[in-house]
């Protein structure tokens, strides 16, 4: 990518006044970092989440950078630790208007080799919970925080749509994930809180190395996608940016391929 398109931009503040809660960061290639600095950058205030003390030693040294109104232990495959989570943030935060949801986990036996074989019932179990139930769950416990409306983004891939060799169960926990931000849609639309999904492009993140073949797909893809590029972090938040705002006042139940155009591809080579 040029420097002229990666990085920052400015929209002059289109949330300020605004506050979001940010799910998802592990580190500083984390999709959601990318996301809480636009957002950070454009005026909204920020509360973050990690799962557990270990993951939280790492990421609040990273968070703490955009001076967050909270850090909140919140592993998403526990009711009570998010009903622990948002009581904690009811102290400071009373409404919020914008849930990113960043999150995805599958065994890592269960993303190499054969699908027949590495799906164990664990795995699916695992996955599905973490990857895909936990957007209902979050957006529940979103729901009392946004009585004027909102909007909640969570994060997809291609191979919740077409087979993604390796990507395995993940893809079918996308799948879910999707339909189940559909349905939230539909429901939560009464309420003026608007659902949308990122379908993002492979992009070299924690989540994305335990993938097999990722390195091998992301060299491959780079001058086969219609743009003749990967995309980056970046491109994703530009995107959330769209979605969390008024400019998508009317969107809601989207899948937004942010993938310089790759899930447009049938086949990809004949030269
Ligand atoms: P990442 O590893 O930086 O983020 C994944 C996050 O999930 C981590 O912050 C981790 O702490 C969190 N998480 C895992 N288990 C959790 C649990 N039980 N409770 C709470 N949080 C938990 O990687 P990323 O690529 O930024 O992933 C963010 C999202 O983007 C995921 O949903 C991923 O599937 C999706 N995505 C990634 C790519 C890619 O190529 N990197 C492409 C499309 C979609």
């Amino acid at each position: 990518m040029s420097d002229e398109t990666k990085g920052g931009i400015s929209l002059g503040g289109l949330f300020k006044g605004k506050r979001a809660l940010v799910t998802g960061i592990a580190n500083d290639r984390s999709i959601a970092w990318a996301i809480a600095q636009a957002l950070h950058a454009e005026g909204a205030a920020l509360a973050f989440t990690y799962p557990g003390a270990a993951m939280g030693e790492r990421v609040l040294p990273l968070v703490r950078t955009l001076a967050p109104a909270a850090v909140l232990d919140m592993d998403v495959s526990s009711d009570e630790a998010i009903d622990g989570a948002m009581a904690e943030l009811k102290e400071v935060w009373p409404t919020f208007d914008v849930l990113v949801h960043s999150i995805g986990f599958a065994p890592r036996g269960a993303l190499a080799g054969r699908f027949t074989d590495v799906t164990t019932r664990e795995a699916w179990r695992i996955t599905l919970d973490v990857s895909a139930y936990s957007l209902i769950a979050l957006t529940r416990a979103a729901k009392p925080f946004m009585p004027r409306g909102g909007s909640v983004v969570t994060l997809s891939y291609y191979g919740a749509e077409k087979v993604v060799r390796n990507y395995n169960v993940m893809g079918v926990a996308k799948a879910a994930l999707e339909s189940s931000m559909r349905y939230l849609a539909e429901d939560l639309g009464q309420d003026g809180i608007r659902v949308n999904a990122i379908s993002a492009g492979p992009v070299k993140t924690l989540a994305a190395a335990g993938i097999k073949g990722m390195r091998a797909m992301l060299d491959e893809n780079a001058d086969k996608t219609p743009l003749r590029r990967n995309i980056d972090q970046d491109d994703v938040a530009r995107a959330c940016l769209y979605l969390c705002s008024d400019l998508a006042r009317s969107v809601t139940g989207e899948v937004l391929h942010v993938d310089c155009g790759q899930s447009i591809l049938g086949v990809v080579s004949m030269a």
